[in-house]
């Protein structure tokens, strides 16, 4: 977490609650007490996009780096490119390992479900 703003008299932050759910426009110009020092400041909005580049080499021809969701119950497991963030269901051979590494076969949960409500005999 960090601060929104920096209050300029005691150097302070804190979040600014007046943009919350409206949106303040750029360049105008709002007014904010600091609940530190209780002075009176004003501030601008400017909203710069942030990127953050990361290779995606299976976007340029190398194979996909799929990898299982932790999606739960594992039946809805789907294999979920790290890179580019493209998914299909897994092959025969993957729900396997799946089911091997999660410690459940699909179908688990409901089966755990009716036992649970199961009365002992
Ligand atoms: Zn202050
Ligand atoms: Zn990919």
């Amino acid at each position: 977490m960090y601060d929104d703003i920096e209050c300029p008299y005691c150097g302070k932050g804190f979040d600014i609650d007046t943009c919350d759910g409206f949106g303040c426009t750029e360049d105008e110009v709002y007014e904010q007490e600091c609940p530190h020092c209780e002075k009176n400041f004003i501030f601008t909005v400017s909203w710069s996009p942030f990127y953050t580049a990361e290779k995606a080499d299976c976007l340029n021809g190398a194979p996909h780096t799929y990898k299982p969701s932790h999606t739960y119950p594992v039946d809805f497991v789907k294999m979920v490119c790290s890179q580019c963030d493209d998914h299909r269901d897994p092959t025969p051979a993957e729900w396997e390992q799946i089911e091997k590494d999660r410690g459940e076969k699909r179908g688990d949960w409901a089966r755990d479900g009716n036992q649970r409500h199961k009365v002992k005999e």
